[in-house]
């Protein structure tokens, strides 16, 4: 396995393996990998000839008052994941790498980022869309493999190869999560003891939405209440958003329809952790 720190690494790399005729998937990461990584990983191995994982946290995707000084970073601990799980290529770029001085262009994606996350972190889906097509240029992959955990960013991504023609198909990988409920994420290392715990009151809540869409609930506000009165009875939790939206507009919904997602944000603490059911009608007989 590979570690290049500079795009014409990359290049020189990729432009070998399309030679050779080999398929290439990316795994975009901010690092810190965890299982939730690894199983994006393990649907790239299984589906390309060659993987490539980028290992970078993003500046432009941080708003000032957000964790980039602390996101966790140990890129030894990574590269060794990566490598057990059949990797072939860890992008690691500087700052500088990626955005040069006099860097000026960004992409931007309209109404599918104003809502749910983008509501709360403005800028947040610019920075997002602006590294991710930066990294479909630099890797230009058959495919490329992004975590439902992250709903909006993955319908964000998928719309963004849709409107502006990028050559790459999306892969939407089912969200990991710990024994306990817990979704896996690189944040949850902020927690304190009791904070994990307290966390998991997010999965409570979504097992209980997930329960009640399906034995037919289908009045969004009735299931916002449900799932707010588990979130409101942990005293840890403060919540940031939760939303019932279509999931492709991710525009607000009164009726829960044939494909809906249910997304929510809550500071445990000062960590603020993210998670989401979707649900789909099952086909009418
Ligand atoms: P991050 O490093 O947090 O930016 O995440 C990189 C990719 O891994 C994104 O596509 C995430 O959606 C995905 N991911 C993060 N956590 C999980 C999880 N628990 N299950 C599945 N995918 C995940």
């Amino acid at each position: 396995m590979r570690i290049a720190t500079t795009i014409d690494e990359v290049r020189e790399q990729i432009a070998q393996w399309k030679a050779a005729g080999r398929t290439v998937g990316l795994v975009p990461t901010m690092g810190y990998l965890h299982e939730g990584h690894q199983s994006l990983m393990d649907a790239a191995r299984q589906a390309c000839d060659a993987v490539v994982v980028s290992v970078f946290v993003n500046p432009i995707q941080f708003g000032p008052n957000e964790d980039f000084d602390n996101y966790p970073r140990d890129l030894e601990r990574d590269a060794e994941l990566c490598e057990a799980h059949g990797v072939d290529l860890v992008f690691h770029p500087s700052a500088d790498e990626m955005y040069p001085a006099g860097f000026n262009t960004y992409v931007t994606a309209d109404a599918l980022a104003e809502t749910l996350c983008g509501a709360s972190r403005p800028g947040h889906f610019r920075g997002v869309c602006t590294v991710v097509t930066k990294l479909f240029n630099i890797v230009q992959p058959d495919l490329a493999f992004f975590g439902q955990k992250d709903a909006q960013q993955l319908a964000i991504v998928k719309g963004m190869v849709r409107d502006l023609n990028l050559p790459v198909r999306v892969v939407g990988c089912p969200i990991v999560r710990e024994d306990d409920g817990l979704a896996k994420s690189s944040r949850n290392t902020y927690l304190s003891a009791a904070e994990r715990q307290a966390a998991l009151v997010l999965s409570r809540a979504v097992a209980a939405g997930q329960r009640a869409v399906e034995a037919g609930e289908r009045d969004a506000h009735a299931l916002k209440r449900l799932m707010l009165d588990i979130l409101e009875s942990e005293p840890l939790a403060r919540v940031d958003y939760l939303e019932v939206v279509d999931g492709l507009t991710m525009q607000p919904v009164e009726r829960i329809g044939s494909a809906a997602l249910v997304a929510l944000a809550v500071y445990i603490g000062s960590t603020r952790l993210i998670d989401n059911f979707i649900f789909e009608e099952p086909p009418c007989c």
